[in-house]
């Protein structure tokens, strides 16, 4: 059997690290790419981070087996049927591929007959993603090359979805698409070699920004783990006063050591003092990555009640069955909350993703979050909590 041959998987991995890296593409270790042979399709592991990737974080898939995904009735009842589709998935892994689980998109990577498939979450293409008209404008801006996704669960029933759309595509165009874009979720792109997938990418955010205005210095392209400038020493004495208070707050729910991760942003400071305006553009998650990292929603603190702060912390437990992830303090900026380092970094940095995702969807049409069924089946799918627990031990 053919594999990927070295040449191309050394491709893969620098590309993996190309997108991984860089926060316009992906936060957190999301998106995942992909690379076949005739016979065999090497895609990235879950859990496994683009950014730093090597051969480990990578599994062979056999073709053949996964097209059976594809044509099999599986189970009415959903969590039986995620269970079959996830068991038929991890059949189809090649041999010697250990414990290595092929990311919850392969699917979507089959699907497509190119070589290489990044698939990614950037902000400024969620910006159209999460629009009521975004997908007019990916039409006006890209015209037929788009494939457009609406909202679907994840995982196997976004492949099958993705499969039939594609094939449509291909019979309507006799080609198959190289740009998809997701609603609500992220961007995917396929090309036969690096260049082609660099260039695509670029054609892609070039269009975009033609017809969304991008502020200098409210960039989405910063590098949010970049450190912090402070303004003052009472910007300063307040950063220390708010750290303090979020982290007792998170004690008393019994978050015995909060890892904080503290994020000023102008994008957190140009709604002012008042949390209403915060609050209604970050009341539900955008895409997949906000819920699994940020969760539902943040808490909006009161700036002038700090002594507020664990009955909100409270509540939202009960409310959400979860601590939250995120507290923003208008005026000040917004505090990513966990047991891990890594995971309150991307909590803050997805607040800020999704901050700037109600903003650019303002040129096409206005912000649509989540469908309310979608996060609800998200938040009690197995292999969502499989990446977060990874990505979790992955710091440790
Ligand atoms: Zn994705």
């Amino acid at each position: 059997m053919p594999q990927v041959d070295k040449t191309d998987r050394n491709t893969l991995i620098e590309l993996s690290h190309a997108y991984g890296r860089d926060p316009r593409w992906v936060i957190a270790g999301g998106g995942n790419t992909s690379c076949k042979s005739d016979s065999t399709l090497t895609i990235k592991a879950s859990g496994a981070s683009l950014g730093t990737i090597g051969e480990s974080g990578l599994v062979d898939l056999n073709r053949d087996r996964l097209q059976l995904l594809f044509e099999k009735a599986y189970a009415d009842d959903e969590a039986q049927r995620e269970r079959e589709a996830l068991e038929d998935l991890m059949n189809a892994r090649a041999d010697g591929q250990g414990d290595r689980r092929p990311s919850v998109e392969t699917l979507m990577h089959e699907v497509l007959p190119r070589k290489f498939v990044v698939h990614t979450h950037p902000t400024l293409v969620n910006g159209l993603t999460c629009a009521a008209d975004g997908e007019r404008v990916a039409r006006e801006l890209f015209g037929d090359d788009v494939l457009w996704v609406p909202v679907v669960k994840p995982g196997y029933i976004l492949g099958i979805e993705i499969h039939n759309r594609v094939m449509e595509f291909r019979s309507k165009q006799e080609k198959a698409p190289w740009l998809i874009m997701l609603a609500n979720h992220g961007l995917v792109v396929a090309g036969d070699s690096a260049e082609e997938i660099h260039e695509r990418q670029k054609a892609v955010i070039e269009a975009i920004t033609s017809r969304i205005p991008v502020e200098v210095g409210t960039s989405p392209l910063r590098d949010t783990t970049a450190d912090l400038v402070v303004q003052n020493s009472s910007q300063a004495r307040r950063i220390a006063d708010w750290t303090t208070v979020v982290q007792r707050a998170l004690q008393s729910s019994d978050l015995k050591n909060p890892v904080i991760a503290f994020d000023t942003d102008a994008n957190f400071l140009q709604y002012g003092d008042s949390s209403d305006p915060l609050a209604e553009a970050l009341r539900l998650p955008f895409t997949p990555d906000h819920l699994v990292y940020a969760l539902r929603t943040p808490i909006i603190a009161r700036q002038t009640a700090s002594d507020h702060l664990p009955t909100m912390v409270k509540r939202f437990r009960s409310d959400y069955g979860r601590l939250p992830r995120v507290v923003i303090v208008p005026g000040l900026g917004a505090f990513g909350v966990s047991a891990s380092e890594a995971v309150s970094k991307a909590a803050a940095a997805l607040a800020l993703d999704a901050l700037l995702i109600h903003r650019y969807a303002q040129s096409a049409g206005g912000p649509v979050f989540m469908p309310d069924e979608q996060i609800r089946f998200i938040e009690g799918w197995e292999v969502e909590r499989f990446r977060l627990k990874a990505s979790e031990e992955a710091t440790k």
